[in-house]
């Protein structure tokens, strides 16, 4: 169960930026998939999340197949760099969206919302506007949106790489909490070694598109299988 991927293989036109790449994600993990810019991170996980069809290959989400089935069916939630906010609405009516389109009880929606303000310590912003916000606070409210929607899955693509050095520390200390308070499969990337080394249960060290050794961060830091995996995660080979 889990998230898992068979053989999963992505090109635009002639070009192959995924190739055959499998895994077993295991519910509950915080996986985290990193590597440098253009490796196919984020078109990885597009393809989990359905932004991106696949070329070939299987993606499954806790045991059914979801490799043809649209973004909204999957269980899953994902969260941007870029935040994503509706501007025009507040902090309270960006978290309630997605439970507003399933006409969710006016109550629920209640209940959902201050949920996740509260584990996000948001309760003072819900009225505000994104635009009145801190970028901490704006990231946030775009994790809180994705907690409303009680996915299987959290994706987060590099979440925090616009926020500055101390804030992200801050916020890598909230999702590591967030992970341990709801207990959801996570699924993070970043080209960040720091934030992965310290956020993983397991880390996936990516290179053109080849997952070059999973494992948990001391063991990938202690035993890396080759040049690229110790450079990366900052060891001597
Ligand atoms: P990362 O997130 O690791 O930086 P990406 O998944 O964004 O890498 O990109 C992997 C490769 O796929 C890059 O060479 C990128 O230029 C290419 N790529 C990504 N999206 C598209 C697209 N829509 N059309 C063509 N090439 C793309
Ligand atoms: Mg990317």
């Amino acid at each position: 169960m889990g998230v898992q991927l068979r053989n999963i293989r992505k090109v635009f036109g002639p070009v192959g930026v995924i190739h055959d790449v499998s895994m077993d994600i295991p519910t509950g993990e915080f996986a985290v998939f990193v590597g440098p810019s253009g490796c196919g991170k984020s078109t990885l996980l597009r393809m989990i999340a359905g932004l991106e069809d696949t070329s070939g290959g299987k993606i499954s989400i806790e045991g059914t197949d979801v490799t043809w089935q649209e973004p909204a069916k999957r269980g899953v939630a994902m969260v941007f760099q870029s935040y994503a906010l509706y501007p025009h609405l507040s902090v309270f009516e960006n978290m309630a969206f997605s439970m507003r389109l399933k006409r969710a009880p006016k109550q629920d929606v209640l209940d959902k919302v201050m949920e996740a303000a509260r584990i996000l310590q948001l309760e003072e912003q819900l009225q505000k506007k994104p635009s009145q916000l801190s970028g901490g606070q704006r990231q946030r409210v775009a994790i809180g949106r994705a907690i409303v929607r009680q996915p299987k899955v959290f994706l987060f693509d590099e979440p925090l790489s616009n926020l500055d050095a101390e804030l992200r520390v801050q916020m890598r200390l909230e999702l590591a909490r967030l992970h341990k308070q709801i207990g959801a499969t996570m699924i993070y990337v970043t080209h960040d070694q720091v934030e992965a080394m310290t956020l993983a249960d397991r880390i996936f060290v990516l290179k053109q598109g080849v997952v070059q050794q999973a494992g948990k961060p001391l063991d990938l830091y202690d035993d890396p299988d080759n040049k690229f995996v110790a450079g990366f995660i900052g060891s001597p080979a």
